[in-house]
């Protein structure tokens, strides 16, 4: 199973830094081997090495140049850095990146070989439009996107329940991930919500590899349990 932290604009470097040391030591200790991966915020990345794997939050389809205020592949390749979250609901809706935007950076990080977590999800009106509608909404945003890519990950995060406490019923995941599974066989979590209390519910569902978690990733010894229910789980299978 997959377990990703998304720490979004939280976490100062020198607390990046004691949250990895604290997370690595814990996984250690109960034998982890799940895939963990944390992203960061940019002004955090650094070299890392263990158990956990750092990728970016987001970066421009760039190795350098003139982009102000925008990182490239130069500036991840200094910490060796070679995973990257796109399309994420809050740069597609509070960042306005569109679908051709995210496309052109999918390419590019896919070119050079790196792991994608690629997001998608609908909002609540959308949601509430009924199924369909819905599902129209989002396999839109797999438009120019290569579902065959090898070093894919598709994260299913409902934009309704990113933040807010909200959560769709574990039927509703379940019904969206069989339709997504049949998109792609890539790797497919599901983000929005999940918390130590929800986890093993969530990741009992079928075609649930994993889980992205914003809000309660951000204490070290809350992200470690839910790496540890994931283990716990697969043992179990
Ligand atoms: C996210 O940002 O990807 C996310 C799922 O956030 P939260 O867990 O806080 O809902």
């Amino acid at each position: 199973m997959i377990v990703a932290a998304n720490f979004k604009t939280n976490l100062t470097r020198k607390k990046t830094l004691n949250y990895l040391g604290a997370l690595e030591s814990i996984l250690k200790e109960k034998n982890i081997s799940q895939e963990v991966l944390v992203f960061p915020a940019t002004s955090s990345l650094d070299e890392h090495e263990g158990l956990v794997t750092v990728g970016a939050q987001n970066a421009y389809a760039t190795f350098n140049g003139a982009f102000t205020g925008e990182i490239g592949q130069e500036q991840l390749d200094e910490f060796g850095i070679k995973t990257i979250l796109i399309g994420h609901s809050e740069r597609r809706h509070v960042l306005g990146e569109t679908q051709e935007e995210l496309v052109t950076k999918f390419n590019f990080y896919k070119e050079l070989g790196f792991k994608i977590v690629y997001c998608v999800g609908e909002p609540l009106e959308i949601r509430e439009s009924g199924n369909e509608i819905m599902m129209k909404y989002i396999s839109a945003q797999y438009e120019g996107i290569d579902t065959e890519y090898e070093n894919l990950t598709i994260a299913y995060e409902p934009v309704w329940a990113i933040g807010t406490g909200l959560t769709p019923t574990l039927d509703d995941i379940q019904t969206v991930h069989q339709a997504l599974k049949a998109k792609s066989k890539a790797p497919l979590l599901y983000g929005g919500s999940v918390k130590v209390a929800n986890v093993e519910e969530v990741l009992s569902i079928e075609n649930v590899d994993g889980v992205l978690v914003g809000g309660a990733s951000l204490i070290a010894q809350d992200f470690a349990k839910m790496c540890e229910i994931a283990q716990e789980i697969e043992n179990k299978e």
